[in-house]
């Protein structure tokens, strides 16, 4: 539809401008910094920062009802800065102009039902949202290009040039921070720092293929973040990380697509993340509790952040239930299928702590949970997702292992309804079923392969089979036909299939 034939209370608005006033926020003493520059942490106590919108009277101004009529007329418009994140523009980066947006097909991710037999299993209706049909294959994308588009904004505006980009990564982070540079070049080159073989194949040839430099050092992705950290305090380079709370701004629209596609209604809605770094629940809960603040839903779903029990800091933290002697400790990981979440420090950490507290102030009541589940419990649940129509990645199994344990644990009511993050696509973490098929898990997984998922391809070849078509020499006439018919037999007798009785 032409913008110039929406109705003309849509028309006002539907074209978003770039206004407000956004200032990074410390969440330890509070201080306010402008975002002419590049912050990771507050300058005057080292705290991790947010970012505020010091304008919310340009948002409450219009009512959630129209809100609602606004976001719904932008799904029709084909102005690609809009197409992305920013149809959410005013909660995603007001300041940030439309013409220095980055949309490479990131968000909007399908959110699709499961079938009856796998509600069933889990004991409850859900759907997963498909964060892998996301550009590099992660919900990272959405993050990215809020930060590149922050970026690309100060280059155009002269506040930065030749921008060095940098990130720690479990492998997903590195992909889309490639990615998004490499759109940008020669403006913006990138560097990533990986783990040493802690991060799959698939995640490693990514940032190759983007083209940018690709350091792998000892350790895991702690020691990584480290390392990223030391750079980007001491020298002039861009941090990438969740750390950069341009990340965190939009990997909100995670929770305003959910309320959007959900038609507004989140009341008895469950949403499900897993927790690495703990950048995705900050967002996820503080995407909420702007919509709800907005009036756009009236309620706040309920949230369940889920962790291995071989990567479980945030897990640990909320075991304690006086919040006054709530301690935080930094755990060593273990070997986890869930390789993007497998993190022991999170960076996140003082976010999630502040985010909770006021979403479940808003809920009057508690209803923001964390749950662990078992390596064994991932790989089971992501395989069985897979036999049911799901591209599930290991931490989609996490998520959905997550659900169901917190049904089993009544934490979650089972008439609600569930919204499953599968935070990246199955393909990206397929060595992992490799590894569960083949029964070569070294000991310290703790997996042992129920035979009822195991898969395995047959080389079928007769052995009396002796002439088979090769690339140079094709066979021909009744070679061919002898070919066909031996190997056919032998698939209809595999799969116990029986002629047609004329
Ligand atoms: C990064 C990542 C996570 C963890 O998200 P955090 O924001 O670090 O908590 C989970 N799954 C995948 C696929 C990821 O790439
Ligand atoms: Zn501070």
């Amino acid at each position: 539809m032409k913008t110039s034939d929406f109705p003309q209370d849509i028309k006002d608005h539907v074209i978003p401008s770039d206004q407000g006033e956004l200032v990074y926020t410390c969440l330890g003493c509070e201080a306010e910094f402008g975002i002419s520059r590049l912050l990771y942490v507050c300058p005057d106590c080292g705290q991790v920062l947010l970012l505020k919108d010091n304008k919310p009277e340009r948002i409450s101004k219009i009512t959630g009802k129209l809100w609602r009529k606004i976001f719904d007329y932008r799904k029709m418009l084909t102005i690609p800065a809009l197409k992305g994140i920013y149809r959410y523009h005013e909660f995603i980066g007001p300041v940030v102009p439309l013409d220095s947006i980055v949309y490479l097909g990131e968000g909007h991710t399908p959110i699709v039902e499961a079938n009856a037999f796998l509600q069933d299993k889990a004991k409850i209706r859900f759907f997963y949202k498909n964060d892998g049909q996301n550009p590099s294959a992660s919900f990272k994308d959405r993050g990215m290009a809020s930060a590149l588009s922050y970026i690309n904004f100060l280059i155009q505006k002269g506040y930065v040039s030749d921008v060095l980009a940098i990130c720690a990564s479990t492998g997903d982070t590195s992909a889309a921070a490639a990615l998004y540079a490499s759109y940008l070049q020669p403006h913006i080159k990138s560097a990533v720092i990986l783990p040493s073989k802690k991060v799959t194949p698939q995640q490693l040839s990514q940032p190759l293929g983007s083209g940018a430099q690709v350091f792998e050092i000892p350790g895991v992705f702690d020691d990584c973040m480290k390392v990223v950290e030391e750079l980007s305090a001491k020298y002039p380079v861009a941090l990438l990380n969740s750390k950069n709370a341009w990340r965190i701004l939009g990997q909100e629209s995670y929770s305003y697509e959910i309320a959007q596609d959900f038609e507004y209604d989140m009341q008895s809605k469950v949403v499900v993340v897993p927790i690495g770094n703990a950048g995705n629940i900050t967002a996820v809960m503080s995407g909420f509790m702007k919509f709800f603040e907005a009036g756009i839903i009236d309620h706040l779903p309920q949230i369940i952040g889920v962790q291995s029990n071989h990567a479980n800091p945030v897990f640990r933290y909320y075991l304690e239930p006086d919040k006054d002697k709530r301690r935080f400790v930094p755990v060593n990981v273990r070997p986890s299928v869930a390789q993007a979440a497998m993190i022991g420090n999170p960076v996140s950490m003082p976010r999630v702590i502040n985010r909770v507290e006021k979403y479940n102030a808003l809920s009057n009541k508690k209803n923001v949970f964390v749950v662990e589940v078992s390596e064994q419990e991932i790989m089971d649940w992501e395989l069985l997702a897979n036999r049911n129509g799901h591209i599930a990645c290991t931490q989609g199994g996490e998520s959905l292992a997550g659900l169901a344990k917190a049904v089993a644990l009544g934490i979650v009511d089972k008439q609600a309804t569930a919204i499953v993050d599968s935070t990246a696509h199955a393909l990206k973490f397929s060595g992992f079923q490799d590894m569960y098929f083949e029964n070569r898990f070294p000991k310290e997984f703790e997996i042992t392969p129920r035979e009822d998922l195991i898969n395995h391809p047959r080389l079928v070849h007769p052995s009396d089979l002796t002439n088979v078509p090769t690339p140079e020499k094709p066979l021909e006439g009744k070679e061919l036909s002898h070919y066909v018919e031996r190997i056919s037999h032998e698939i209809a007798k595999l799969l116990n299939l029986e002629k047609h009785h004329p």
